[in-house]
């Protein structure tokens, strides 16, 4: 609970209604998707920019460290309150602040949920182009902070390649803002990069200026099936290698394969298959047959068992059913999934996929893998008891070995879900020492009192 007199002074700036500290509203606002839970001293909800950047000086002045939330979906406690700390919740700063159609941009609040920005911008015949799975309840200050992403990233980039400008508040209240509203910008350094992906450890963002594209006029889907895992990888290698780039690039291994048959998702599957390509393409009306069929090309090979497309929505919804179920069909292997995002060079994807085969039997814990493999980027969930103490001491090593596995085939820590609290032991594995020693120096520069989302994203 935060003393009262700091807690009459938030108070006084935004009225009660608008500073939680009853416990059973904290409880709220305790933890984020990471199996944790940290009770934050209070929870506040700033409406605009400038309380945004008076929170902040109340929070210096009382030496009170802040954790930014926006909707508490992410899964490596990026948004876990740090002990001690006060939740600054955007939830209330949901305004579009700007649409602009002819200059393909929309300007928005952090609190804007995701998928709004893509429906607003697909009734003027534009698309916000990130698409995380999350998006129907994310908002767009977590994805700006976590550079979030999704299948369409493998033809039009993150989250990142989608920002022109921000507005945000440093850790010592100072406001900034960075780039410009022009798909074109080479003043100054490009401080609208480095923000994207910060995790809200160097500043507080409170509005941003985003590109739209073009939304394309149609989409079909192909479902691919292999005889192996080794299959597919290989065909994911011959269709990134072509000219035509798919619009989304997805994988499900062995085990996702046997976790959707166990839990009866496998209808209209090949019974000798191992491995699942889903693949999309898009663009103009009359070019998607052709570009359909460029990478149906470059997906036959040895091991395919089957390949299916799907060009209207129902035949495109039957398609995706099988992944669909994936996520509910997996919680039946056991009760915790501890959640790695990896990403290697795309043509090492088969080599990472071998090697989790064999550090899964090695280390007896189930590993399911499944993602964008486009991007080279997996999600491997490794399965387990929480309650198992030797189990959860196999999971550790197991942990170990992916991440300097990866490391090893040129690949990163995380893809899109990004580090938060969860992830930070093996930062120091990825980035050298003169790299952190700079990422500090630039930490203190943006937060010189360490009061945005301490113990986040960088090791200690
Ligand atoms: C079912 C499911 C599917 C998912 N699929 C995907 C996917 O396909 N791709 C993907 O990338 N992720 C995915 N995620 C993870 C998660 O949704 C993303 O990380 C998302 O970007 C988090 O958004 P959020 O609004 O929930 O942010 P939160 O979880 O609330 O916060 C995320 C981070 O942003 C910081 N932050 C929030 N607001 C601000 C601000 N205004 N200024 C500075 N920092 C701020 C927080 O401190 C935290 O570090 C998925 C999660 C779930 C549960």
């Amino acid at each position: 609970m935060l003393p009262p007199d700091i807690t009459a002074d938030f108070t006084a700036l935004l009225g009660a209604e608008r500073v939680l500290t009853a416990p059973e509203d904290l409880a709220l606002y305790a933890s984020d998707e990471t199996p944790k839970a940290v009770t934050p001293e209070a929870v506040v909800f700033p409406t605009r920019h400038e309380e945004v950047v008076e929170i902040v000086r109340l929070a210096n002045r009382h030496h009170l460290p802040l954790t930014p939330r926006a909707a508490g979906s992410g899964n490596v406690g990026g948004a876990l309150p740090t002990p001690g700390s006060m939740v600054v919740g955007f939830e209330c700063m949901r305004r579009v602040i700007e649409f602009d159609p002819d200059n393909r941009l929309i300007v928005v609040e952090p609190g804007v949920v995701t998928d709004e920005i893509d429906r607003l911008a697909h009734a003027h015949g534009l698309m916000y182009a990130p698409d995380p799975g999350s998006g129907a309840y994310c908002r767009i200050g977590g994805n700006l902070a976590m550079n979030a992403a999704g299948p369409r990233c493998v033809k039009y980039g993150a989250t990142r390649d989608h920002v022109l400008a921000l507005r945000a508040v440093l850790g010592d209240g100072r406001e900034i803002r960075t780039g410009a509203r022009t798909t074109k910008y080479a003043t100054g350094y490009d401080l609208t990069r480095l923000l994207v992906g910060s995790e809200g450890t160097l500043a507080l963002i409170t509005e941003a200026t985003l590109r739209l594209v073009p939304a394309p006029e149609r989409i079909a889907n192909l479902r691919v099936c292999y005889v192996s895992n080794r299959a597919a990888c290989a065909a994911v290698a011959r269709v990134m290698r072509q000219p035509v780039v798919p619009s989304a690039l997805e994988f499900m291994d062995r085990r996702s394969i046997e976790a959707i048959r166990e839990y009866g998702g496998a209808e209209g599957l090949p019974a000798a298959t191992q491995a699942v390509l889903m693949v999309a393409a898009d663009g103009d009306h009359d070019d998607v047959p052709r570009q359909i069929e460029r990478i149906a090309a470059a997906l036959e090979g040895e091991g395919l068992l089957e390949i299916q497309s799907g060009f209207t929505p129902e035949e495109m919804t039957r398609l995706w059913t099988a992944r669909k179920s994936l996520s509910h069909a997996v919680k039946k292997i056991a009760p915790l999934k501890i959640n790695e995002d990896v990403v290697v060079p795309v043509m090492r994807l088969g080599d990472l996929v071998e090697a989790i085969d064999r550090m899964g039997e090695r280390h007896r814990i189930p590993l399911v893998a499944f993602g964008h493999a486009g991007n080279g980027n997996l999600h491997v969930n490794l399965m387990v008891h929480p309650d198992d103490a030797e189990e959860m001491a196999r999971a550790r090593a197991c942990r170990r070995e992916l991440v300097e596995t990866v490391l090893r085939l040129g690949g990163s820590l995380s893809g899109e879900h990004g580090i938060g609290s969860e992830k930070r032991q093996f930062v120091g594995l990825e980035l050298d020492a003169p790299t952190l020693g700079l990422m500090r120096e630039l930490k203190r520069l943006f937060d010189p009192d360490g009061i945005l989302n301490p113990g986040k994203k960088l090791p200690d």
